[in-house]
């Protein structure tokens, strides 16, 4: 089949074109081109089995998929079982570890006392003002737990993240984090949460395999895009201003660099992800990818392990994008750029990329089944 015959094009095989390309593919019977310029599927979801230890390592950091949408989690299944890791985050601040997100265990260890919920409550309460609502994140994030914890375990750890004071942040990315009064020490209130029992890779291999989808890796859009016909829908996950040539100047980006280190031992640090909260330390946080698989036997139990030192950046045009800046100055250059974009209903933007989200795995999956539920009825009723 010539591209020109494709009637779908989704560009970019992260989680959100997988989605795409295998719904249009299963459900509308439709032949889908999907384009990658990488050579891996998964976006900046995608893992790879180290070779010499048999470690599933994240090239990207690391990616738990957890989720409280029944609809999105019975979707997701049908391309893997997932093991039954339940994610924890620990904090290496001020010379003690603590457990994240705050917690009553949390909040007795910095104050020293066997608070019960209501008096850890109260102990917040007391040292917060309560004054008006809160206009940033050092704000936000103090109205709900004090200027002691606030200085322990966010103002250094964030400042190193986004590169910026916690009183220049939007408020609202405090809010991923649940703040509890039991001790319950899991890091997402999800219900379902897990790793993929074969790996990343697999599940979206098995997505991509989808019969209909044509997987062009190692492609970018540019080569292909004079080639497909004008009557193509293009589901597009990339970044929404380098489509439009940064016309309106460049959305803000955090990115990432990772130091990759295989260590000699065992056990490095006995979990997962542990943060980093002084200000200090460089990096924001250390992955320990092993602790993801403890039923991977073998390479659980070898005598190396592999870790990834999380140094955050500015984002600049040729570094990867991660984080969005949602503050108000990109989201008002963000409309425009939507603008702009619906004045090209034959193309979708999508995507965490696309459109410039703070999306985790499975909101993107959510967005992506609703986002093609339109496209097909927008399809039936033309
Ligand atoms: N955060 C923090 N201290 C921590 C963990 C998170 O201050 O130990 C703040 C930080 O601003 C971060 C935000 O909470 O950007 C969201 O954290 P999350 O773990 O959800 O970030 P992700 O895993 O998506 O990078």
């Amino acid at each position: 089949m010539a591209l020109s015959d494709y009637r779908f094009c989704v560009v970019g095989a992260g989680i959100t074109g997988l989605v795409y390309a295998e719904r249009i593919a299963s459900q509308l019977n439709q032949p889908v081109l999907l384009v990658d310029k990488r050579e891996k599927l998964g976006g900046n979801s995608s893992a790879t089995i180290d070779e010499e230890t048999g470690i599933e390592v994240h090239d990207y950091g690391s990616h738990i998929f957890h989720t409280a949408n029944e609809t999105v989690w019975n979707y997701i299944s049908q391309f893997a079982a997932f093991n039954s890791y339940r994610h924890h985050v620990l904090i290496h601040t001020c010379g003690h570890v603590y457990f994240m997100p705050i917690n009553l265990k949390t909040i007795q260890e910095v104050s020293g006392k066997a608070f019960t919920p209501d008096e850890a409550r109260e102990w917040i309460e007391s040292s917060t003002n309560g004054s008006g609502e809160p206009r940033n994140l050092e704000e936000k994030a103090i109205s709900l737990i004090g200027p002691d914890l606030y200085r322990l375990f966010i103002k250094g750890y964030t400042a190193k993240q986004w590169g910026r004071p916690p009183s220049e942040l939007p408020a609202d990315i405090i809010t991923r984090l649940p703040v509890r009064m039991t001790y319950d020490t899991e890091y997402f209130n999800a219900r379902h949460q897990g790793i993929p029992a074969d790996g990343y890779d697999a599940m979206f291999r098995k997505m991509a395999g989808t019969p209909g989808i044509r997987l062009l890796l190692k492609t970018s859009f540019s080569e292909i895009a004079a080639q497909l016909s004008r009557d193509c829908t293009i589901i597009y996950t990339g970044m929404i201003d380098e489509f439009f040539g940064y016309c309106f100047g460049a959305l803000e980006w955090r990115s990432l660099r990772f130091e990759r280190e295989t260590v000699p031992v065992r056990d490095y640090q006995g979990t997962t992800v542990m943060n980093y909260g002084d200000e200090t330390v460089p990096y924001t946080r250390i992955h320990e990818f092993k602790h993801y698989h403890p039923e991977w036997e073998k390479p659980f139990n070898a005598g190396k392990t592999i870790i990834f030192r999380e140094y955050p950046m500015a984002w600049k045009p040729g570094l990867e994008a991660f984080y969005p800046v949602n503050d108000e100055r990109n989201n008002s250059l963000l409309r425009k750029y939507r603008e702009l974009a619906n004045r090209h209903p034959g193309i979708l933007f999508c995507g965490r990329l696309g459109a410039y989200k703070y999306w985790d795995m499975d909101k993107a999956v959510a967005m992506s089944l609703e986002g093609f539920d339109a496209l097909a009825r927008r399809r039936y009723e033309r």
